[in-house]
């Protein structure tokens, strides 16, 4: 009876509406009966999405991505925390692609995807090492998930500052707390924005349809 009156008000509502909810939905399934709805609380809610299209359009993306990266059943807490976390975010007013870098690299960092950006993928110096010269004209290797400094790269791969990499690698941190309080300049946003998109689609093979028409930067 309530699991009843339940599922028609879900179709009342097209589905389009809780995905700006964070529910608990509590219930019980006994083999061969329909599962009976026990209780449904509000826990968090990220209305304020609604407000802007260009938050509205990330959501969605962060809920596709957590949805591809981590599709087998089951608890992911790491996971699920980063996209409440940005999602969240989404909602205060964050700058809408500086949510998605940050999930994006989050999830990778999660899921095991890397990239590994701890040194220089031939001589092995790690970012905070470079100098000048190797500091120039780093490159990332979109399918090994690592870069070559300047001083060992001639070419391939994308190009990438110091700066974009540093920040990419604090990314990975994953923490939620430190992904709200990190402030990424604009420059090095863009910069990321031709990069990490670029990396999940060739890692997971499949290109997202919520951003589709995104600016490569
Ligand atoms: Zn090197």
């Amino acid at each position: 009876m309530v699991a009843k009156s339940a599922l028609r008000s879900r179709k009342r509502f097209g589905g389009s509406l809780q995905k700006y909810f964070l529910l608990d939905v509590a219930w019980t399934e006994t083999p061969g009966r329909p599962a009976f709805l026990g209780s449904i609380s509000l826990l968090a809610s990220y209305w304020e999405i609604l407000a802007d299209w260009e938050r509205v359009r990330h959501a969605d993306y962060l809920l596709e991505l957590a949805a591809s990266m981590f599709p087998q059943p089951g608890p992911k807490p790491k996971a699920f925390r980063i996209l409440h976390s940005e999602l969240s975010s989404l909602a205060s007013g964050e700058t809408p692609s500086a949510a998605a870098r940050k999930a994006e690299a989050a999830f990778l960092a999660v899921g095991g995807w890397g990239p590994d950006l701890g040194g220089c993928r031939r001589c092995g110096l790690p970012p905070g090492l470079l100098g000048r010269k190797e500091a120039r004209a780093i490159r990332f290797l979109l399918s090994e998930g690592r870069f070559l400094c300047g001083g060992c790269a001639a070419s391939g791969g994308l190009s990438i500052s110091l700066g974009a990499v540093r920040t990419w690698k604090a990314l990975q941190s994953s923490s939620p707390s430190l992904l709200r309080r990190l402030r990424i300049p604009n420059n090095i946003l863009e910069e990321l924005q031709g990069v990490i998109p670029e990396y999940i689609e060739l890692h997971l093979g499949k290109s997202f349809r919520s951003l589709g028409s995104r600016k490569k930067g």
